[in-house]
C-alpha cells in the first residue's frame, strides 16, 4: 500500500473520508513539514508511517465535532496541528492558526498556501492577547499544548456563546481537575470522543459548549494563568 492509500484508509477508519487531491495535498504538506523541519524544530515524528497516523489522522479525530461553516482557531497550532488536517477535510471551515511563533506562523501560511488551502490564516500571538479575535469563533481546538484548565482559560473567551472547544488529550483524566474552570468560565463538557489511532496508541476528544458570556476577568495574563490555573 502506498502512503496515499494509507492515508485514505486510515482517515477511513475514524470516519472521515478523504478524496484522493485532499490526500496527496496533505501527504506533501508533510514532505513540507519534514524538510522544514531540518532548519528549524517543529516535529519531533520524522518516519512517514508514523508521520501519517499521529499528525494527519490523529488531527482528523475533531472533524465531525466541528459545526458546518465553522469559523476555527487552533491555539498553539505550531506546524498547523490539527488545523491544517481540519481545514483540507472540511473544506465550509475558516481556519485561524495561532501560535506565539512567528516562525512557525510563517511557515503554515506559506505551506498552506502552497497546497492549494485558501481557508487557512494565520496570527502570530498569544491566545490570551487576542482581545480583538474574543467571541469570535464558532469552533476551537489545542493540541498539545497545556494543561486542560488552562486551555479552557485561553479557549472559551474566543468562542462565540453556543460555540465549541475541541481539546485534543489522551484520555479524559483532566476532567476532574476542570470543574472549576469549566463553572468560572460558564461552558460544560457535551461530548468525549475516544478512539485508538492505528497502532493502538489511545487518543480522546473532548468538548465543551460555551454557555455564556465570558466574564471579562477572562482571560488573565498567562503568569497567572500558569502559576494559578482554575
Ligand atoms: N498543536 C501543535 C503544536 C503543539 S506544541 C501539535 O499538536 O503538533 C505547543 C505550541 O503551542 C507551541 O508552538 C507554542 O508556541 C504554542 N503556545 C503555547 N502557549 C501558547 C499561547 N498561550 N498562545 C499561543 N501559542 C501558544
Amino acid at each position: 500500500m502506498d502512503d496515499l492509500e494509507f492515508l485514505i484508509l486510515r482517515a477511513s477508519e475514524i470516519g472521515v473520508e478523504l478524496d484522493g487531491d485532499t490526500a496527496a495535498a496533505l501527504l506533501t504538506y508533510k514532505n513540507l513539514v519534514l524538510s522544514a523541519n531540518e532548519k528549524f524544530n517543529l516535529t519531533a515524528i520524522k518516519e512517514d508511517g508514523e508521520f501519517i497516523v499521529k499528525h494527519l489522522v490523529d488531527s482528523l479525530l475533531g472533524a465531525s465535532e466541528i459545526p458546518f461553516g465553522a469559523r476555527l482557531c487552533d491555539i498553539g497550532s505550531g506546524a498547523g496541528f490539527p488545523c491544517v488536517p481540519l481545514a483540507a477535510a472540511r473544506k465550509d471551515i475558516c481556519a485561524v492558526a495561532l501560535d506565539s511563533t512567528a516562525k512557525k506562523m510563517n511557515f503554515v501560511s506559506e505551506a498552506a498556501k502552497s497546497i492549494g488551502l485558501g481557508n487557512v490564516s494565520t496570527v502570530a500571538g498569544r491566545a490570551e492577547e487576542q482581545k480583538n479575535l474574543f467571541g469570535a469563533f464558532d469552533a476551537v481546538t489545542a493540541r498539545a499544548v497545556s494543561s486542560l484548565p488552562v486551555l479552557l482559560e485561553l479557549a472559551i473567551p474566543l468562542l462565540k456563546v453556543g460555540g465549541v472547544f475541541i481539546a485534543y488529550k489522551t484520555d479524559d483524566g483532566e476532567l476532574e481537575i476542570s470543574k472549576r474552570a469549566l463553572s468560572e468560565l460558564g461552558a460544560k463538557c457535551v461530548n468525549i470522543k475516544s478512539a485508538a489511532l492505528y497502532g493502538g496508541d489511545k487518543r480522546t476528544v473532548l468538548v465543551f459548549e460555551k454557555l455564556k458570556a465570558t466574564n471579562p476577568k477572562y482571560p488573565r495574563l498567562y503568569g497567572a494563568i500558569k502559576k494559578n490555573p482554575l
